[in-house]
């Protein structure tokens, strides 16, 4: 079974390689394909500029299939009284990019046609532009194999990387193809009261935090996979969603009691945290550099000495970026090590800033360089954890 990713101009191009990064790490018969080059545009016909009132009506999606224009939010049904405290704020009312879902499965057709994708191979969107229901995700009732996940906003419901819930929605819309023969049945099957399965409906939009915890599917949604999907692949997407849901606890900070995990460098030289999900902390070339430089110094060294360790820091950045300009290279470490520059200590935020968005403030300052103005900076976490893979 073959899934094909695509994205609008303004899904930020790290989130979308951390998404297929995700659905790739554990593979199998479900194969997730992505076309880094193809842009889907909307154009100014495509969208509106739609109000979004309040906070509430933010939080809600609509019940209907219909598509709704000028909507009053009709539909809408209110599973329970709003009572959440937003993540991210945003001053309503204010005016948002909206389309109608018509126009955005034509954008999946449109690519179905011009890369010849057969009609039993996926083509997932994934836009920023909102829709007039307001879903996070949806299948197209005339082609069930098309469909599109809002990008925007996660951030506002649930306190993690973006990555992670548009990742389980892309499994959630590929089981939820196979759980039904049609969209009518889709519809009258969807669990309108959440219960912590993958085919919840999540009209109040902050329930999706209890199928992102659970991470399972009810056993009334697994007899109708039966048959529909192999045990293999069943089992594939379970594993994906387990492995988001692990990253996601410790994201929120759910886990913060727990032993701390093991930190690898893996032959390419990137960093894991195996026994947090194996968690990858993404750090750009030159915070790598400080960071494994960092790795090597457990006594810690204050930032002005940072330029009596040149010829370490080459090396190290290096071995990270082994195509380039050596003279290019020496000059950006040179410019990081000049105390008079700044540049180390953003390094060093930015650093501190992965780790925590990762696994949260608590588990991340074993692991983040710590150390105040014009101390001795240091990581902290008892070496013994620290192992590198050579292949
Ligand atoms: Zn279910």
């Amino acid at each position: 079974m073959k899934v094909h990713l695509i994205k609008d101009g303004d899904v930020g191009k790290n989130t979308f390689s951390e998404v297929v990064d995700l659905l790739q790490a554990i593979s199998g018969h479900i194969e997730f394909y992505y076309d880094s080059n193809n842009i889907v545009n909307f154009t100014e016909d495509d969208v509106i500029k739609k109000k979004v009132p309040d906070e509430k009506k933010f939080g809600q999606s609509i019940q209907t299939y219909a598509e709704v224009e000028n909507s009053k939010y009709p539909a809408v049904r209110s599973i329970r009284p709003y009572e959440s405290r937003p993540l991210r704020t945003f001053s309503f009312p204010f005016l948002r990019k909206t389309t109608k879902w018509t126009t955005i499965f034509d954008k999946c057709n449109n690519y179905r046609l011009n890369n010849n994708i057969p009609n039993n191979e996926f083509v997932i969107l994934l836009t920023e532009v909102s829709n007039t229901n307001n879903w996070f995700a949806s299948l197209d009732e005339k082609m069930p194999f098309n469909g599109f996940i809002h990008t925007a906003d996660w951030n506002h419901f649930i306190k993690c990387q973006d990555s992670f819930p548009i990742a389980f929605e892309v499994i959630a819309l590929v089981l939820q193809k196979h759980m039904f023969n049609d969209y009518n049945e889709a519809r009258s099957s969807v669990h309108l009261d959440p219960i912590g399965c993958v085919n919840d409906m999540c009209l109040e939009k902050k329930d999706i935090k209890l199928k992102l915890r659970t991470a399972d599917i009810c056993p009334d949604c697994m007899n109708k996979l039966k048959g529909k999907l192999t045990f293999a692949e069943i089992n594939q997407a379970l594993n994906i969603m387990e492995s988001l849901r692990v990253k996601m606890l410790f994201s929120q900070n759910f886990k913060q009691n727990v032993p701390l995990s093991r930190l690898i460098i893996d032959a390419k030289k990137r960093i894991f945290l195996p026994d947090f999900g194996n968690i990858e902390i993404k750090l750009r070339p030159l915070e790598k550099t400080l960071y494994l430089f960092y790795l090597n110094h457990p006594e810690g060294v204050g930032l002005s000495f940072l330029r009596g360790k040149k010829e370490e820091l080459y090396r190290i950045y290096g071995e990270l970026v082994s195509i380039g300009d050596m003279l290019e290279m020496k000059k950006r470490i040179d410019e990081m090590t000049n105390i008079t520059s700044n540049s180390a200590a953003e390094k060093i935020s930015k650093i501190k800033a992965a780790f925590v968005k990762s696994i949260g403030e608590e588990l991340g300052k074993n692991y983040y360089i710590q150390g105040g103005y014009e101390e001795v900076k240091r990581v902290v976490f008892d070496r013994k954890l620290l192992k590198y893979l050579n292949n």
